[in-house]
């Protein structure tokens, strides 16, 4: 029934229910008042992605497991290299800083990503880390290497990026927030392993990629999904974080 239709029934059915109550208007107590209209709709029950992320202990020892992996393979990776020319390469956001409060308040106000909201989130300097990511980060310091953080956060908002893991407790030696409209992250990657990343930032080898998102690793798009080979390398020099919230995965239109 669309819109119209539906009005005419609605119109139909309150003149009957009209004219019933004329007939019986001396025995029939006054109605109950109407309570006035809510400006602001109800909040929207959380979907099950960001409560999920935000409730289980399924989240947490994911993430945790990732992190503990990925600690646990860098004696092995870094043999033979000297302290400070070696890295690891971190995304940031539900990397190893948790958004989910942002999803949460678009979610319960029936409201999509903006910019704008966006912003103001990470201006806030309010997101909480990932569970396992700032220990990962101490553990590398104590192994002699470096922690880069490679988002595709905008570049004015780098500085609140880096405020905020302060905050957290997350040891971070050089943060690329996004060049322009530079999204693909491969040439960041690339700069920081020949050494154009940042002035007094040698070339580093990177031993370790980290992200929630499959684009977060060298060369690698949701292609991969079918490629069993390109896949090859997490758990042993990949790790990835769960994100049922959003990502590339999202594009997918089929298996
Ligand atoms: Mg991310």
């Amino acid at each position: 029934m669309n819109t119209r239709s539906h009005n005419v029934w609605r119109l139909a059915l309150g003149g009957l229910l009209l004219v019933s109550a004329c007939g019986r208007a001396s025995t029939v107590p006054a109605p109950a008042p109407v309570p006035a209209a809510s400006a602001t709709p109800a909040p929207a029950p959380l979907p099950n992605d960001v409560r999920w992320f935000r409730q289980s202990a399924e989240y947490r020892a994911l993430a945790r497991q990732a992190y503990r992996v990925a600690a646990e393979r860098l004696p092995e990776l870094t043999r033979g290299l000297a302290p400070h020319t070696w890295a690891v390469i971190l995304d940031a956001d539900e990397t190893i800083l948790d958004n989910s409060e942002y999803e949460r308040r678009l979610a319960v106000g029936h409201a999509a990503y903006s910019d704008a909201t966006w912003a103001a989130w990470v201006d806030e300097r309010a997101a909480p880390a990932v569970p396992g990511g700032p220990e990962f980060t101490h553990q590398v310091h104590a192994l002699g290497g470096r922690v880069v953080i490679v988002t595709n956060r905008a570049e004015n908002l780098c500085g609140a990026t880096r405020d905020n893991f302060a905050k957290d407790r997350i040891e971070a030696d050089l943060v690329l927030c996004q060049p322009g409209k530079e999204s693909d992250k491969n040439p960041r990657f690339q700069r920081v392993q020949n050494g154009t990343a940042a002035p007094g930032v040698p070339a580093l080898t990177v031993v370790e990629w980290l992200g929630d998102n499959i684009q977060d690793f060298p060369n690698l798009t949701q292609a991969a999904r079918h490629d069993p080979a390109a896949l090859a390398d997490f758990g042993r020099r990949y790790f990835i974080l769960p994100n049922p919230m959003y990502g590339s995965w999202q594009a997918n239109t089929a298996p």
